[in-house]
């Protein structure tokens, strides 16, 4: 870029680059960040954002983290990549032993991929495989619930929300899957039977073509931003065991303390037979996700023809993401997080609260470090970047929903600025 001008490579990005979910002909703007440092974003014209996102979920120790870059330049030193077909590496077997040890006793067996929503495609595969290698190929549907989000695969995505607008327009080619009612029931002393009725008609009707159900433990993340209660796990894993459909936690965006239990499946004790993480398993530094499972799914997939998981990203088991990985798991585990986190709950609880005066504003909802203010109709989004921007705050709403799940790490001042600003911002927002 040393010929180029200070900013022709961001008109370079607007005329060329493609964004998440966005267009190319019509781009809305994209703000430069040139570095970024603990819970800082540095724009290119110097301007320095308090960063309410965690770059989706992932960044949970801050940017530029001293121990989390030490570890990726030491693996840097020794090998970026070698493949995993046939060969092993310290990196990996190092963090397939820290997963095993940090989640629930039986998930003992891991299997690397390269991303959220590639460890869905895993994992789905991993369900029907194992059935039909029980001689039990009719089982070929996936159960899950509404207003789910499971990635943007063709997999990943038959199985998320069918109406929620992200991808509707595919409907007419995905594997037409189970659709449960969204669990509503928000905390178990209010546990109603009602709430698991819609799952519990589906299993008496097709109980023996459910190969598994794959739901987003407490939160559903990307759907809708929606928290339900525990006892709703307790009871989907109990249909799962009567009518014998495997259960999969998609713990992507929830793993890793941001709940405010190290996983959301601890406040439920219910563990499933496949587990499948990502976002914040690399301190958000590279991508890189797992799929955990008990000794029984894995010993299944691989009992009867094959024999063996047809399945083998690349760039699985990549070893600078899991040097980075286990970096990060350590800081964690090492650091108070559950009391951060819950620091970072008790300030949105009074600090958004003010929010639910205001008309436009349909609820306001706080679970562990996420703070959702749920508006009545979509914010303009140009509007609003602009205004976070100007007043120094990174958050990306989309939709109704305007949300903060900062870094673990963040200060009360820099918390503060963050929730001053959605209060500020939301008292007269431009609606569409
Ligand atoms: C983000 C997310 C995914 C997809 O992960 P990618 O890394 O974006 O592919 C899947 N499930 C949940 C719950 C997520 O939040």
């Amino acid at each position: 870029m040393a010929t180029r001008n200070r900013n022709d490579w961001i008109e370079f990005d607007q005329k060329h680059v493609w964004h998440p979910y966005a267009s190319v002909t019509r781009p809305l703007p994209v703000y430069p960040v040139v570095s970024a440092k603990g819970v800082r974003l540095t724009l290119a014209d110097g301007r320095e954002l308090v960063d309410g996102m965690a770059s989706w979920w992932a960044v949970i120790h801050g940017y530029n983290h001293p121990v989390i870059n030490e570890a990726i330049r030491s693996q840097l030193d020794r090998m970026a990549h070698v493949m995993f077909g046939g060969l092993t590496h310290p990196a990996a077997v190092s963090l397939a032993e820290k997963l095993v040890e940090m989640t629930p006793t039986p998930l003992t067996r891991v299997f690397f991929a390269d991303s959220g929503s590639v460890s869905v495609e895993a994992a789905l595969k991993m369900a029907l495989q194992f059935h039909v290698a029980r001689g039990d190929g009719s089982r070929r549907r996936m159960l899950t619930v509404r207003r789910g989000y499971h990635g943007d695969t063709f997999g990943a995505m038959a199985v998320s929300d069918p109406e929620n607008g992200m991808h509707h327009l595919f409907s007419g080619i995905l594997p037409q899957h189970l659709f449960a009612d969204a669990p509503c029931c928000v905390r178990d002393e209010d546990w109603d039977d009602s709430d698991i009725a819609s799952m519990r008609a589906l299993f008496e009707a097709h109980g023996d073509e459910i190969a598994a159900v794959i739901i987003e433990p407490l939160v559903q993340g990307a759907g809708g931003m929606r928290f339900y209660c525990a006892e709703y796990l307790r009871q989907t894993r109990a249909l799962c065991d009567r009518y014998g459909a495997l259960l999969i936690f998609d713990e992507i965006a929830t793993g890793f303390g941001r709940t405010g239990t190290l996983f959301a499946m601890d406040q439920a004790g219910v563990v499933p037979d496949i587990l499948c993480l990502g976002k914040a398993l690399t301190g958000g530094y590279m991508t890189l996700a797992a799929v955990l499972t008990n000794d029984r799914t894995a010993e299944g997939v691989c009992s009867g023809e094959p024999g063996l998981f047809m399945h083998g990203p690349t760039f699985m088991a990549n070893p600078l993401a899991c040097a980075a990985a286990r970096a990060s798991i350590d800081l964690l585990l090492e650091s108070p997080f559950k009391e951060r986190v819950q620091s970072i709950e008790n300030h949105f609880k009074s600090a958004l609260e003010s929010c639910r005066d205001y008309p436009h504003v349909a609820d306001v909802r706080v679970k562990g470090a996420i703070g959702v203010v749920e508006l009545t109709r979509p914010v303009d989004m140009e509007w609003i970047e602009e205004e976070f921007v100007k007043r120094g705050v990174w958050i990306r709403p989309f939709g109704k929903l305007v949300y903060l799940m900062p870094p673990f790490v963040i200060e009360e001042e820099d918390l503060t600025r963050l929730t001053d600003v959605v209060v500020e911002t939301l008292k007269t927002p431009k609606l569409r």
